[in-house]
């Protein structure tokens, strides 16, 4: 196993990733490691395998062939594809949190018991999830909006509910699908900086994908896809502490 400067494995380490839909090759033999504590943009054109790729990493998907190795700290290295549903399943809502463009939010269910959920389906008592929630909303700026229904609640407020219910499992890897992708530019930015904020600046890794120049640059790290495959890798000026180029 590779280890980045600080001698930590990658906390995601892909491997000869490679998915086909019929006769679509949407991943076409990717590696890419991940570092935690690295905010990674995954870019390309539309049908490049940006959404396939994250799919893939997160366990939520599998690919047709490849690997995909978990190295959470203090625990022992996890073989994704390894897994059984069940235990997919499981390892997704404890170490992973998900912020996507927009429908992951029960609209029935108010700002509170989205963010609570995350914890009760990991066994957390209601009590304790509620009061965990509203904590996590405050940290966020949304004391008092705990009671709403998600319909109540404008776009950016809404996907910091969202970011609210990925972090307060305290998952280290977070994942991100056009998470600005609905809002104008300026609720965009401050969304992301909302999520650049609870994720690496809490010591996670992001792995966000983002069609918007202007959202890659705020991450340590943007790849770019096309046709399934890996075409540059480059850390960003700024931040290159968080291991960089990795090929
Ligand atoms: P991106 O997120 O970069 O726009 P995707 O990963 O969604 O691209 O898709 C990559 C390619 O795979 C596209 O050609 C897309 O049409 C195809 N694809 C993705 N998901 C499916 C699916 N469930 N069934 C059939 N084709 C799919
Ligand atoms: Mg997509």
């Amino acid at each position: 196993m590779l280890e980045n400067s600080l001698g930590y494995p990658p906390v995601l380490a892909a491997h000869g990733l490679y998915r086909a839909f019929g006769s679509t090759t949407a991943l076409n033999g990717v590696d890419l490691q991940i570092t935690l504590g690295q905010s990674l943009a995954i870019m390309g054109p539309s049908g490049s395998g940006k959404s396939t790729l994250l799919h893939a990493l997160a366990g939520i998907e599998l690919p047709d062939a490849g690997s995909i190795m978990l190295n959470l700290p203090g625990r022992a290295p996890v073989d994704i594809q390894g897994l059984k549903d069940k235990a997919r399943t499981r390892l997704r809502r404890e170490s992973f949190g998900f912020v996507f463009q927009s429908g992951l939010l029960i609209p029935e269910l108010t700002a509170q018991e989205n963010v609570a959920m995350a914890l009760m389906i990991n066994g957390v008592p209601r009590g304790t999830a509620i009061e965990r929630a509203a904590t996590a909303l405050a940290d966020l700026g949304l004391a008092g909006m705990e009671e709403r229904r998600i319909g109540q609640l404008s776009g950016g407020q809404q996907q910091r509910v969202a970011i609210a219910r990925a972090q307060v499992t305290g998952a280290m890897v977070v994942f991100a699908d056009e998470p600005t992708g609905a809002l104008d530019s300026t609720t965009g930015f401050e969304v992301l900086e909302t999520l650049l904020e609870c994720t690496v600046g809490a010591g996670k890794s992001l792995v966000m994908v983002t069609h918007d120049p202007n959202v890659a640059a705020r991450c340590d790290r943007v790849v770019q896809l096309q046709d399934g495959k890996l075409i540059s890798d480059s850390p960003q000026p700024l931040n290159t502490m968080h291991g960089g180029v990795q090929k």
